[in-house]
């Protein structure tokens, strides 16, 4: 199902479906205004540091093309577009199962390790789209908030835009967070209304990936209190990157220019992390979504599924990345001769039955596919949530289970250069294990360092534990949504016996 027709007021050209790597790499050579170690980058895809992320992202376009991948993850809409298949509106149970299968597709190019792939957000744009009637509820003035995301996602779609988000205010004082409020210091605030738009001023936490996005998503947080206080921070809207007055400031880089076979995952898989600030930025109204409603915003991942269908991208990469863990555990078992001692075995079977529980998970979830109330088709969202909420925890235990089968190896790591220089004879002599060469053993023990040791692995750990929100208060939301009545009147029962 599309809505190629039934989008008015649309600013934004239609496009001719999926884009190439070049293609996309050409568009993020403009005017963003992007800091990175005190200096502002002028070109993203050139920039050492930075550039072979965005190429590893072209690469994965360039997939979109390809076969055996091309007919997983792409589809082919009703006016003979080839778009990517996160974009099409579930329509029955085998789409969301074929959808879960595109995702899985994607996260396996990098086995989990450069998460915020675009599915991600195109899963929460198509959300929103397939639930549009939830926006003709937010009417502000001549603004037709629903009209503006059919737009939006037939652009979008049909240009192949790759889209980052942030959704986090930062918090000034904990007290103030802790009711619902934000501070008007450093928070994303409506500071003027004009004929043309909003405008903003304020920043926003985190934008994974908003270096090598097109656009950025500015939604409001779940965490957003219905008060009074709140209708200055309350609003949805999208933006180009490249938009005047929006500076993004970046971590320091992971990729330190190593080789592949020194840094497997950081030299491929940076996709970065900014900080947004947003310095009198006008948003027009096209394309605002949603606006000085804080009840209508706090629903509205909840209300439209959104959190239900980017909870599904989320498990299927977490699958991937899982058994890649896995996978990784298991060749360190076979290089020491260890994969036969009880200890080994049982450390690694906790990696495993956590890698079958988001199989699980996303199984349930998918094989009780139905309708929702618009009409279209959604997984099933309890198993979804419960992966969301587990997967934080499961994460830092594998990454402590590597650390503990890896031990001092992780860090016996002479680099690439060693086995070709004056010390070549001593690697090959002294870094071989039973069952591996010096240079095969380095190279493993080298990619189990990335992931559990190296500030890319590191913050690997803390993206599990942080990007889908707070962890308390996403447990608080998992707690009210569970259906506990039945449970507890059994309780009852028992007692009045
Ligand atoms: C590697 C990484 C990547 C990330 N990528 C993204 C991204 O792409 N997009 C994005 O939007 N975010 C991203 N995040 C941010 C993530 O959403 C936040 O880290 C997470 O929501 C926790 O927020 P915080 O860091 O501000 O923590 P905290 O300081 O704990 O604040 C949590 C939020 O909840 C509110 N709050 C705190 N306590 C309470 C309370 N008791 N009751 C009600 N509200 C409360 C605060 O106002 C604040 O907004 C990323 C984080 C990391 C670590």
């Amino acid at each position: 199902m599309t809505f190629a027709d039934d989008s008015k007021g649309m600013t934004s050209p239609a496009g001719k479906g999926i884009r190439t790597g070049a293609e996309y790499l050409a568009g993020l050579q403009d005017d963003r205004e992007v800091w990175a170690r005190g200096k502002r980058i002028k070109d993203v895809t050139a920039e050492p540091a930075f550039s072979r992320g965005a190429h590893t992202l072209a690469s994965f376009l360039d997939r979109q093309h390809e076969q055996p991948w091309r007919d997983d993850v792409t589809y082919i809409d009703d006016n003979g577009l080839r778009c990517q298949l996160s974009f099409q509106i579930p329509g029955s149970a085998e789409e969301i199962a074929r959808r879960g299968k595109a995702y899985y597709e994607w996260a396996k190019w990098s086995n989990g390790m450069f998460g915020r792939t675009p599915d991600y957000k195109n899963a929460s744009v198509m959300a929103f789209t397939a639930a549009v009637d939830f926006l003709r509820k937010g009417v502000k003035g001549q603004a037709d908030f629903a009209a503006n995301m059919l737009a939006y996602y037939n652009y979008v779609r049909t240009n192949d835009r790759v889209l980052t988000h942030t959704l986090v205010n930062p918090t000034m004082s904990h007290q103030q967070a802790a009711q619902g409020l934000y501070s008007d210091k450093v928070a994303l605030r409506v500071v003027k209304e004009t004929d043309a738009g909003i405008i903003v001023n304020g920043a926003r936490l985190l934008a994974t990936l908003g270096p090598f996005a097109d656009e950025i998503e500015v939604f409001p947080s779940t965490v957003l209190r219905a008060s009074e206080d709140n209708i200055p921070f309350a609003f949805a809207f999208a933006l180009p990157v490249a938009t005047k007055g929006m500076k993004f400031i970046c971590r320091d880089s992971y990729d330190h220019g190593k080789s592949h076979f020194d840094a497997p995952l950081s030299s491929r898989y940076e996709e970065m992390d900014a900080v947004v600030i947003f310095d009198n930025v006008l948003v027009p109204w096209e394309r605002v979504f949603m606006y000085g409603q804080p009840e209508l915003c706090n629903q509205a991942f909840g209300a439209t599924n959104a959190v239900v269908h980017m909870a599904h991208q989320v498990a299927a990469g977490k699958l991937a990345k899982s058994e890649f863990m896995v996978g990784l555990m298991c060749a360190i078992a076979r290089a020491t001769g260890k994969g036969k001692d009880t200890q080994t075995r049982s450390l690694i079977s906790e990696a495993m039955m956590m890698t079958e529980s988001v199989r699980a998970f996303l199984f349930s979830a998918e094989a009780q596919a139905h309708l929702d109330q618009y009409g279209n088709f959604i997984p099933l969202r309890r198993p979804l949530d419960t992966s969301r909420n587990l997967f934080p925890k499961m994460y830092p235990r594998m990454v402590e289970i590597l650390q503990l089968l890896g031990s001092s190896s992780l860090m016996a790591t002479p680099c690439e250069a060693d086995f070709s220089n004056e010390l070549a004879g001593d690697v090959a002599q002294y870094f071989q294990v039973e069952n591996l060469q010096s240079r095969d053993r380095v190279a493993l023990f080298r990619l189990a360092h990335d992931v559990a040791v190296s500030g890319f692995g590191n913050r690997q750990a803390l993206y599990e534990r942080f990007f889908f929100g707070p962890p308390h208060l996403m447990l608080s939301a998992y707690f009210d949504l569970y259906n506990k009545d039945e449970m507890m009147q059994r309780v009852d029962d028992l007692l009045k016996d």
